[in-house]
Protein backbone atom coordinates (compact mmCIF):
# COMPACT_ATOMS: atom_id res chain seq x y z
CA UNK A 1 0.00 0.00 0.00
CA UNK A 2 1.29 3.18 -0.95
CA UNK A 3 0.83 6.58 1.42
CA UNK A 4 1.23 10.53 0.78
CA UNK A 5 4.24 12.65 1.13
CA UNK A 6 2.65 14.64 3.98
CA UNK A 7 1.78 11.28 5.50
CA UNK A 8 5.00 9.62 5.26
CA UNK A 9 6.21 12.96 6.75
CA UNK A 10 3.92 12.51 9.87
CA UNK A 11 4.95 8.91 10.42
CA UNK A 12 9.52 10.26 10.10
CA UNK A 13 8.40 13.23 13.04
CA UNK A 14 7.11 10.43 14.84
CA UNK A 15 10.94 8.65 14.65
CA UNK A 16 12.75 11.59 15.38
CA UNK A 17 13.41 12.87 11.37
CA UNK A 18 13.26 15.78 11.04
CA UNK A 19 11.03 17.41 8.35
CA UNK A 20 9.67 21.25 6.99
CA UNK A 21 6.40 21.91 8.74
CA UNK A 22 3.69 21.38 6.76
CA UNK A 23 -0.08 21.43 6.21
CA UNK A 24 -2.62 18.97 4.62
CA UNK A 25 -5.13 20.75 2.27
CA UNK A 26 -8.43 20.08 0.32
CA UNK A 27 -8.68 23.69 -0.88
CA UNK A 28 -7.55 26.72 -1.72
CA UNK A 29 -8.82 28.71 0.81
CA UNK A 30 -7.36 26.01 3.22
CA UNK A 31 -4.10 26.47 1.20
CA UNK A 32 -3.74 30.29 2.06
CA UNK A 33 -5.24 29.57 5.40
CA UNK A 34 -2.28 27.08 6.03
CA UNK A 35 0.33 29.36 5.02
CA UNK A 36 -0.94 32.34 6.91
CA UNK A 37 -0.35 29.49 10.01
CA UNK A 38 2.78 28.62 8.87
CA UNK A 39 4.10 31.86 8.60
CA UNK A 40 7.15 33.17 7.16
CA UNK A 41 8.10 34.44 3.38
CA UNK A 42 8.86 31.30 1.76
CA UNK A 43 6.17 28.40 1.00
CA UNK A 44 6.10 25.52 -1.12
CA UNK A 45 2.76 24.26 -2.87
CA UNK A 46 3.03 20.27 -3.31
CA UNK A 47 0.50 17.90 -5.37
CA UNK A 48 -0.26 15.13 -3.40
CA UNK A 49 -0.43 12.26 -5.62
CA UNK A 50 0.91 8.44 -4.87
CA UNK A 51 4.03 9.39 -7.70
CA UNK A 52 7.23 10.88 -7.59
CA UNK A 53 8.41 13.34 -10.49
CA UNK A 54 6.09 15.80 -9.39
CA UNK A 55 8.70 19.06 -9.42
CA UNK A 56 8.98 17.77 -13.17
CA UNK A 57 5.62 17.01 -13.71
CA UNK A 58 4.75 21.24 -12.13
CA UNK A 59 3.20 19.54 -9.18
CA UNK A 60 5.62 21.16 -7.09
CA UNK A 61 6.13 25.40 -6.66
CA UNK A 62 7.46 28.06 -4.77
CA UNK A 63 5.55 30.69 -3.45
CA UNK A 64 6.74 34.19 -1.76
CA UNK A 65 4.06 35.67 -1.03
CA UNK A 66 0.38 34.63 0.05
CA UNK A 67 -1.42 35.51 -3.42
CA UNK A 68 1.35 32.81 -5.17
CA UNK A 69 0.06 30.57 -2.76
CA UNK A 70 -3.45 31.19 -4.07
CA UNK A 71 -2.85 31.26 -7.35
CA UNK A 72 -0.23 28.03 -7.29
CA UNK A 73 -2.81 26.28 -5.23
CA UNK A 74 -5.81 26.78 -7.25
CA UNK A 75 -3.46 25.91 -10.67
CA UNK A 76 -2.41 22.47 -9.20
CA UNK A 77 -6.03 21.35 -7.49
CA UNK A 78 -7.90 19.90 -9.31
CA UNK A 79 -5.11 19.40 -12.12
CA UNK A 80 -4.11 16.18 -13.76
CA UNK A 81 -0.73 15.89 -13.23
CA UNK A 82 1.44 13.85 -15.57
CA UNK A 83 4.79 12.80 -14.63
CA UNK A 84 7.32 9.45 -15.25
CA UNK A 85 5.01 7.85 -12.61
CA UNK A 86 1.64 8.42 -13.65
CA UNK A 87 1.42 6.79 -17.12
CA UNK A 88 0.55 9.43 -19.96
CA UNK A 89 -3.07 9.10 -18.04
CA UNK A 90 -1.83 11.65 -15.28
CA UNK A 91 -3.72 11.72 -11.80
CA UNK A 92 -6.41 14.31 -10.92
CA UNK A 93 -4.84 16.31 -7.84
CA UNK A 94 -7.07 16.21 -4.66
CA UNK A 95 -4.94 17.55 -2.17
CA UNK A 96 -1.91 19.62 -1.47
CA UNK A 97 0.79 20.29 1.28
CA UNK A 98 2.08 23.52 1.96
CA UNK A 99 5.16 23.86 3.95
CA UNK A 100 7.70 25.93 4.90
CA UNK A 101 10.21 26.61 2.16
CA UNK A 102 13.46 25.04 3.21
CA UNK A 103 17.07 26.14 2.55
CA UNK A 104 18.90 24.00 0.34
CA UNK A 105 22.44 23.77 0.10
CA UNK A 106 22.87 20.42 -1.17
CA UNK A 107 20.30 17.93 -2.09
CA UNK A 108 21.10 14.45 -1.48
CA UNK A 109 19.10 10.94 -1.71
CA UNK A 110 18.53 7.81 0.98
CA UNK A 111 15.93 4.65 0.21
CA UNK A 112 15.51 1.72 1.71
CA UNK A 113 13.95 -1.30 0.46
CA UNK A 114 14.16 -5.10 1.64
CA UNK A 115 16.12 -6.93 -0.43
CA UNK A 116 15.48 -10.62 -0.96
CA UNK A 117 19.06 -11.79 -2.51
CA UNK A 118 20.53 -10.63 0.67
CA UNK A 119 17.43 -11.38 2.68
CA UNK A 120 17.87 -7.61 4.48
CA UNK A 121 17.13 -4.71 4.35
CA UNK A 122 18.96 -2.40 1.61
CA UNK A 123 19.68 1.05 2.37
CA UNK A 124 21.36 3.53 -0.65
CA UNK A 125 22.62 6.70 -0.22
CA UNK A 126 23.77 8.85 -2.44
CA UNK A 127 25.19 12.62 -2.66
CA UNK A 128 23.25 13.16 -6.08
CA UNK A 129 20.01 13.58 -4.73
CA UNK A 130 17.09 15.60 -6.07
CA UNK A 131 14.65 15.02 -9.18
CA UNK A 132 17.13 12.54 -11.58
CA UNK A 133 18.16 9.39 -9.37
CA UNK A 134 17.10 7.31 -11.93
CA UNK A 135 19.81 8.61 -14.14
CA UNK A 136 22.14 8.63 -11.11
CA UNK A 137 21.62 4.83 -11.04
CA UNK A 138 21.83 4.12 -14.43
CA UNK A 139 24.77 6.14 -15.71
CA UNK A 140 26.90 6.45 -12.61
CA UNK A 141 25.83 3.50 -10.04
CA UNK A 142 28.95 3.87 -8.45
CA UNK A 143 27.72 7.70 -6.81
CA UNK A 144 25.22 4.80 -5.09
CA UNK A 145 26.35 3.80 -2.22
CA UNK A 146 24.34 0.60 0.06
CA UNK A 147 24.79 -0.92 3.25
CA UNK A 148 23.43 -4.31 3.49
CA UNK A 149 21.58 -4.27 7.17
CA UNK A 150 22.28 -6.95 9.65
CA UNK A 151 18.73 -7.66 10.89
CA UNK A 152 20.04 -8.78 14.87
CA UNK A 153 21.81 -5.31 15.34
CA UNK A 154 19.99 -2.97 12.92
CA UNK A 155 21.57 0.05 11.29
CA UNK A 156 24.57 0.22 13.54
CA UNK A 157 25.95 4.29 14.80
CA UNK A 158 28.94 3.35 12.89
CA UNK A 159 27.67 2.42 9.34
CA UNK A 160 25.02 5.37 9.75
CA UNK A 161 28.24 7.85 10.30
CA UNK A 162 30.09 5.92 7.22
CA UNK A 163 27.30 6.22 5.17
CA UNK A 164 26.58 9.84 5.87
CA UNK A 165 30.31 10.61 5.37
CA UNK A 166 30.26 9.19 1.95
CA UNK A 167 27.69 11.36 0.63
CA UNK A 168 29.44 14.34 1.64
CA UNK A 169 27.33 15.31 5.01
CA UNK A 170 30.02 17.55 7.12
CA UNK A 171 31.49 16.26 10.51
CA UNK A 172 29.32 18.47 11.81
CA UNK A 173 25.95 17.66 10.85
CA UNK A 174 27.09 13.70 11.41
CA UNK A 175 25.27 13.33 14.51
CA UNK A 176 21.99 14.32 13.30
CA UNK A 177 22.49 12.35 9.95
CA UNK A 178 23.28 9.80 12.19
CA UNK A 179 19.83 10.01 13.85
CA UNK A 180 17.88 10.55 10.97
CA UNK A 181 19.40 7.43 9.06
CA UNK A 182 18.37 5.00 12.55
CA UNK A 183 15.04 6.62 12.82
CA UNK A 184 14.65 5.90 8.96
CA UNK A 185 15.63 2.47 9.90
CA UNK A 186 13.31 2.28 12.87
CA UNK A 187 10.09 3.71 11.22
CA UNK A 188 11.09 1.17 7.99
CA UNK A 189 11.57 -1.84 10.20
CA UNK A 190 8.38 -0.89 13.09
CA UNK A 191 5.95 0.14 10.11
CA UNK A 192 6.58 -2.84 8.09
CA UNK A 193 7.66 -1.20 4.99
CA UNK A 194 8.54 -2.49 1.86
CA UNK A 195 10.21 0.96 0.50
CA UNK A 196 10.87 4.01 1.87
CA UNK A 197 12.50 6.89 -0.34
CA UNK A 198 13.49 10.60 1.00
CA UNK A 199 14.47 11.94 -2.01
CA UNK A 200 15.44 14.54 -1.26
CA UNK A 201 17.03 14.50 2.00
CA UNK A 202 19.08 18.33 2.24
CA UNK A 203 21.66 19.87 3.71
CA UNK A 204 20.19 23.28 4.82
CA UNK A 205 22.00 26.53 5.03
CA UNK A 206 23.10 25.87 8.53
CA UNK A 207 24.14 22.33 7.85
CA UNK A 208 21.22 20.60 9.45
CA UNK A 209 19.28 17.11 7.53
CA UNK A 210 15.97 17.77 6.71
CA UNK A 211 13.61 15.41 4.92
CA UNK A 212 12.31 17.19 2.07
CA UNK A 213 10.14 14.04 0.21
CA UNK A 214 8.96 10.99 1.95
CA UNK A 215 7.86 8.00 0.16
CA UNK A 216 6.62 4.74 1.47
CA UNK A 217 5.39 1.77 0.37
CA UNK A 218 3.62 -0.91 2.89
CA UNK A 219 3.61 -4.66 2.90
CA UNK A 220 0.14 -5.40 2.60
CA UNK A 221 0.47 -8.42 4.39
CA UNK A 222 1.48 -6.92 7.46
CA UNK A 223 -1.18 -4.03 7.40
CA UNK A 224 -3.71 -5.83 10.05
CA UNK A 225 -1.10 -5.23 12.65
CA UNK A 226 -0.65 -1.47 11.43
CA UNK A 227 -4.55 0.00 12.11
CA UNK A 228 -2.80 3.39 11.35
CA UNK A 229 -1.27 3.13 8.45
CA UNK A 230 -4.27 1.54 7.33
CA UNK A 231 -6.14 4.44 7.76
CA UNK A 232 -3.85 6.62 5.75
CA UNK A 233 -5.31 4.11 2.27
CA UNK A 234 -6.60 6.64 -0.24
CA UNK A 235 -8.82 4.92 -2.51
CA UNK A 236 -8.97 7.88 -4.71
CA UNK A 237 -5.30 7.00 -5.56
CA UNK A 238 -5.72 3.37 -6.56
CA UNK A 239 -7.29 0.91 -9.71
CA UNK A 240 -11.23 0.83 -9.08
CA UNK A 241 -10.95 -2.60 -10.65
CA UNK A 242 -8.55 -3.09 -7.89
CA UNK A 243 -10.79 -2.49 -5.77
CA UNK A 244 -13.80 -4.21 -6.50
CA UNK A 245 -11.31 -7.03 -6.71
CA UNK A 246 -9.88 -7.14 -3.38
CA UNK A 247 -14.01 -7.05 -2.03
CA UNK A 248 -14.12 -10.26 -3.30
CA UNK A 249 -10.69 -11.91 -2.40
CA UNK A 250 -8.80 -11.90 -6.09
CA UNK A 251 -5.75 -10.85 -6.08
CA UNK A 252 -5.98 -8.43 -9.22
CA UNK A 253 -3.36 -6.09 -11.03
CA UNK A 254 -4.20 -4.03 -13.81
CA UNK A 255 -1.67 -4.09 -16.67
CA UNK A 256 -1.73 -2.63 -19.98
CA UNK A 257 -2.25 -5.34 -22.79
CA UNK A 258 -5.49 -6.87 -24.17
CA UNK A 259 -5.79 -10.39 -22.72
CA UNK A 260 -7.61 -10.95 -19.61
CA UNK A 261 -5.99 -13.53 -17.79
CA UNK A 262 -8.08 -15.78 -14.86
CA UNK A 263 -5.85 -18.32 -13.14
CA UNK A 264 -5.76 -19.93 -10.23
CA UNK A 265 -2.83 -19.87 -7.85
CA UNK A 266 0.20 -16.93 -8.19
CA UNK A 267 2.49 -18.78 -9.94
CA UNK A 268 0.33 -20.10 -12.51
CA UNK A 269 -1.10 -16.89 -13.19
CA UNK A 270 2.82 -15.76 -13.52
CA UNK A 271 3.50 -18.48 -16.09
CA UNK A 272 0.29 -17.62 -17.21
CA UNK A 273 1.64 -14.45 -18.48
CA UNK A 274 5.15 -15.47 -19.35
CA UNK A 275 3.55 -17.95 -21.79
CA UNK A 276 1.21 -15.46 -23.06
CA UNK A 277 4.01 -12.97 -23.83
CA UNK A 278 6.40 -15.83 -25.63
CA UNK A 279 3.43 -16.09 -27.66
CA UNK A 280 3.82 -12.35 -29.05
CA UNK A 281 0.75 -11.59 -27.24
CA UNK A 282 -0.25 -8.83 -24.04
CA UNK A 283 -2.01 -9.88 -20.64
CA UNK A 284 -4.17 -7.04 -19.59
CA UNK A 285 -4.29 -8.18 -16.09
CA UNK A 286 -3.08 -10.58 -13.17
CA UNK A 287 -5.52 -12.86 -11.79
CA UNK A 288 -5.27 -15.16 -9.08
CA UNK A 289 -8.91 -16.38 -7.75
CA UNK A 290 -7.36 -18.53 -5.41
CA UNK A 291 -8.15 -22.23 -3.89
CA UNK A 292 -11.72 -21.52 -3.53
CA UNK A 293 -13.22 -20.17 -6.86
CA UNK A 294 -17.10 -20.04 -6.98
CA UNK A 295 -19.15 -19.65 -9.18
CA UNK A 296 -19.53 -15.99 -7.95
CA UNK A 297 -16.26 -15.42 -7.81
CA UNK A 298 -15.79 -16.55 -11.29
CA UNK A 299 -18.26 -14.00 -12.50
CA UNK A 300 -16.98 -11.23 -10.03
CA UNK A 301 -13.84 -11.58 -12.27
CA UNK A 302 -15.19 -12.01 -15.36
CA UNK A 303 -17.26 -8.59 -14.84
CA UNK A 304 -13.86 -7.12 -13.74
CA UNK A 305 -12.29 -7.56 -16.69
CA UNK A 306 -15.01 -6.94 -19.02
CA UNK A 307 -14.91 -3.77 -17.52
CA UNK A 308 -11.67 -2.98 -19.09
CA UNK A 309 -11.95 -1.55 -23.12
CA UNK A 310 -8.54 -2.98 -24.04
CA UNK A 311 -10.35 -6.85 -23.38
CA UNK A 312 -9.89 -8.64 -26.16
CA UNK A 313 -9.84 -12.09 -25.61
CA UNK A 314 -9.59 -13.87 -22.34
CA UNK A 315 -7.37 -16.89 -21.42
CA UNK A 316 -8.94 -19.20 -18.87
CA UNK A 317 -6.07 -21.36 -17.29
CA UNK A 318 -7.16 -23.63 -13.92
CA UNK A 319 -5.35 -26.33 -12.46
CA UNK A 320 -8.13 -28.26 -10.66
CA UNK A 321 -6.60 -29.67 -7.45
CA UNK A 322 -8.46 -28.62 -4.00
CA UNK A 323 -10.36 -27.20 -7.19
CA UNK A 324 -12.37 -29.52 -9.37
CA UNK A 325 -12.35 -28.83 -12.94
CA UNK A 326 -16.29 -29.23 -13.34
CA UNK A 327 -16.69 -27.19 -10.95
CA UNK A 328 -14.74 -24.34 -12.50
CA UNK A 329 -16.76 -24.82 -16.03
CA UNK A 330 -20.01 -24.18 -14.59
CA UNK A 331 -18.76 -21.32 -12.89
CA UNK A 332 -17.23 -20.31 -16.28
CA UNK A 333 -20.55 -20.75 -17.94
CA UNK A 334 -22.39 -19.54 -15.87
CA UNK A 335 -20.74 -16.04 -15.83
CA UNK A 336 -20.23 -16.40 -19.83
CA UNK A 337 -24.05 -16.09 -19.54
CA UNK A 338 -24.75 -13.18 -16.52
CA UNK A 339 -21.74 -11.24 -18.25
CA UNK A 340 -22.75 -11.56 -22.04
CA UNK A 341 -19.56 -12.60 -23.26
CA UNK A 342 -18.53 -10.86 -26.34
CA UNK A 343 -14.92 -11.38 -26.95
CA UNK A 344 -13.36 -14.68 -27.88
CA UNK A 345 -12.70 -17.27 -24.49
CA UNK A 346 -10.11 -20.10 -24.65
CA UNK A 347 -9.95 -22.18 -21.51
CA UNK A 348 -7.57 -24.84 -20.47
CA UNK A 349 -8.09 -27.12 -17.69
CA UNK A 350 -6.00 -29.84 -16.02
CA UNK A 351 -6.15 -31.85 -12.99
CA UNK A 352 -9.62 -33.43 -10.72
CA UNK A 353 -12.44 -34.08 -12.74
CA UNK A 354 -10.73 -32.44 -16.32
CA UNK A 355 -12.73 -34.85 -18.16
CA UNK A 356 -15.75 -33.78 -16.89
CA UNK A 357 -15.03 -30.15 -17.18
CA UNK A 358 -14.34 -30.26 -20.30
CA UNK A 359 -18.05 -32.12 -21.56
CA UNK A 360 -19.85 -29.56 -19.88
CA UNK A 361 -17.91 -26.75 -21.68
CA UNK A 362 -18.31 -28.38 -24.98
CA UNK A 363 -22.00 -29.07 -24.22
CA UNK A 364 -22.74 -25.76 -23.32
CA UNK A 365 -23.37 -24.31 -26.57
CA UNK A 366 -21.15 -21.39 -25.39
CA UNK A 367 -18.43 -20.71 -28.60
CA UNK A 368 -15.61 -21.87 -25.78
CA UNK A 369 -12.04 -22.32 -27.78
CA UNK A 370 -10.73 -25.47 -25.61
CA UNK A 371 -7.08 -26.26 -25.32
CA UNK A 372 -5.20 -28.63 -23.82
CA UNK A 373 -1.79 -27.61 -22.98
CA UNK A 374 0.00 -24.07 -21.84
CA UNK A 375 1.52 -23.33 -25.14
CA UNK A 376 -1.36 -24.55 -27.01
CA UNK A 377 -3.88 -22.28 -24.87
CA UNK A 378 -1.32 -19.08 -24.97
CA UNK A 379 -1.41 -19.41 -28.98
CA UNK A 380 -4.53 -19.58 -29.39
CA UNK A 381 -5.65 -16.77 -26.98
CA UNK A 382 -2.86 -14.65 -28.78
CA UNK A 383 -4.58 -15.58 -32.12
CA UNK A 384 -7.84 -14.70 -30.83
CA UNK A 385 -7.03 -11.15 -29.54
CA UNK A 386 -5.48 -10.26 -33.06
CA UNK A 387 -8.85 -11.46 -34.74
CA UNK A 388 -7.50 -14.52 -36.16
P1 LIG B 1 8.97 14.96 -6.49
O1 LIG B 1 10.04 14.00 -6.08
O2 LIG B 1 7.65 14.30 -6.66
O3 LIG B 1 9.36 15.78 -7.67
P2 LIG B 1 9.76 16.57 -4.17
O4 LIG B 1 9.03 16.64 -2.90
O5 LIG B 1 11.02 15.80 -4.17
O6 LIG B 1 8.75 16.01 -5.28
O7 LIG B 1 10.02 18.06 -4.67
C1 LIG B 1 10.74 18.34 -5.86
C2 LIG B 1 11.77 19.41 -5.61
O8 LIG B 1 11.14 20.57 -5.09
C3 LIG B 1 12.80 19.02 -4.56
O9 LIG B 1 13.88 18.33 -5.14
C4 LIG B 1 13.21 20.38 -4.01
O10 LIG B 1 14.20 20.96 -4.83
C5 LIG B 1 11.94 21.21 -4.11
N1 LIG B 1 11.23 21.25 -2.81
C6 LIG B 1 10.35 20.35 -2.34
N2 LIG B 1 9.92 20.68 -1.11
C7 LIG B 1 10.54 21.83 -0.78
C8 LIG B 1 10.54 22.69 0.38
N3 LIG B 1 9.77 22.44 1.46
N4 LIG B 1 11.33 23.79 0.35
C9 LIG B 1 12.11 24.06 -0.72
N5 LIG B 1 12.15 23.31 -1.82
C10 LIG B 1 11.38 22.20 -1.86
MG1 LIG C 1 11.24 13.72 -4.56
Amino acid sequence: MNIHEYQGKEILRKYNVTTPRGIPCFSVDEAVQAAEKLGGKVWVVKAQIHAGGRGKGGGVKVAKSLDEVRDYASKILGMTLVTHQTGPEGRLVKRLLIEEGADIKKELYVGMVVDRASQRVALMASSEGGMDIEEVAAHTPEKIHKVFIDPETGLTDAEAEDVSRKIGIPEKAIPEARQFMKGLYQAFVECDASLAEINPLILTGDDRVVALDAKFNFDSNALYRHPEILAYRDLDEEDPAEIEASKFDLTYISLDGNIGCLVNGAGLAMATMDVIKLYGGSPANFLDVGGGATTEKVTEAFKIMLKNPDIKAILVNIFGGIMKCDVIANGVIEAARQVNLKVPLVVRMKGTNEDLGKKILAESGLPIISANTMSEAAEKVVNAAQGK
